[in-house]
């Protein structure tokens, strides 16, 4: 289930009810300022909600510094190996600390906390099944579910004996169904914000299909706060898909939903071209609409009823718009989309 925790990463809402938030990484060289405040604009423009930056030097939690006081969304200092560089960014202004405890010495931890503590900044600890403990690993002989939720739960333990309550916690695999029993074990076991992700997904198709499987799955279930889909590609699909997935779930507020037809040999208009146009230029706008695009009347009558604006095949080349549920024009087929965009600008 949502946590019912609630932590605030910079001034985003995690946990606790509050809408999903989604989040991405840049991956431009973090020292290179400009290039990765170039980055952080284009996903903020996207919606994208948090942002997260490796910091694997020295030199990069300095350029943190300038990064943060620019970016117009919350910056996640993301940190491995090394926990001197979690205080650098810390010390720097980063909003949240995503640690691996696999790889962090207890030692270390203790002084992120610390640190935290003194600047109210958030922790993920990020169990990944691709770096468990070895004692763990050990222990269970390969990166279990149990494997990955008992290292998640123990490291959660710990911020809890150092009085630290203000974390969040991912157990990320890159097998979608041994993530999909971790997430679902551990949200009965914490109830601490979960970030959801299936890490290493791949490229944009497999990859989407993956996150919208096990991000999805959890979701649907009412587990996870914040989600990031993990793809080798162009960071702004990750937040297309990202949204997409919550779209499909009805948590994204204020989105255009397209439904459209797979169509077949009784379509009458350009369903495909006209509902791909659509969907891109409708992809990242922030209005709450259903537009339908059918092929013919067999379903189209109805979807067009039932839709803020419906588009369904009439005769050969011919549309019939709806606005509203209500009859409001027939048109060429060429001509639909043109009309078809002055409508949605014209919704509120
Ligand atoms: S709506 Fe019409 S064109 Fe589209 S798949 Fe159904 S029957 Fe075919």
């Amino acid at each position: 289930m949502s946590s019912k925790k609630q932590i605030l990463v910079g001034d985003i809402k995690i946990g606790g009810g509050a809408p999903i938030s989604v989040q991405t990484m840049t991956n431009s060289n973090t020292e290179d300022v400009q290039a990765t405040l170039r980055q952080i604009e284009h996903v903020t423009e996207l919606g994208c909600d948090l942002v997260r930056v490796s910091c694997p030097t020295p030199e990069s939690t300095t350029a943190l510094r300038k990064i943060v006081k620019h970016s117009r969304i919350p910056v996640i200092a993301d940190i491995h190996f090394n926990y001197k560089r979690a205080i650098e960014a810390i010390d720097a202004g980063a909003a949240c600390v995503r640690i691996n405890p696999g790889n962090t010495p207890s030692s270390g931890i203790k002084e992120i906390v610390k640190a935290s503590q003194l600047n109210n900044t958030a922790i993920r600890i990020g169990i990944n099944s691709g770096s468990l403990e070895q004692d763990i690993l050990e222990r269970y002989g390969e990166p279990s579910t149990d494997a990955i939720v008992e290292s998640a739960v123990l490291h959660c333990r710990k911020l809890e004996e150092l009085s630290f309550h203000n974390f969040k916690v991912s157990v990320k695999s890159s097998d979608v169904k041994t993530a999909i029993d971790a997430y679902r074990k551990l949200s009965r076991l914490i109830d601490y914000p979960l970030h959801l992700g299936i890490t290493e997904a791949g490229t944009f198709l497999p990859g989407a299909i993956k996150s919208a499987i096990g991000i999805g799955s959890l979701l649907a279930d009412g587990i996870g706060d914040t989600i990031r889909v993990s793809l080798s590609s162009d960071i702004s699909d990750e937040i297309l898909i990202a949204q997409q997935i919550l779209k499909s779930l009805k948590l994204l507020k204020n989105s255009v939903d397209i439904v459209s037809c797979p169509t077949c040999s009784r379509t009458l208009i350009d369903v495909i071209g006209i509902s791909k146009t659509l969907n891109e230029y409708c992809s990242h706008m922030r209005k709450e609409l259903r537009i339908s695009v059918l092929g013919c009347c067999v379903n189209g009558v109805g979807e067009a009823k039932h839709s803020d604006i419906g588009i369904y095949g009439f005769k050969k080349g011919i549309a019939k718009i709806f606005l509203n549920g209500q009859e409001v024009s027939t048109l060429d087929e060429h001509e639909v989309i043109e009309y078809v965009k002055a409508l949605i600008a014209e919704a509120t």
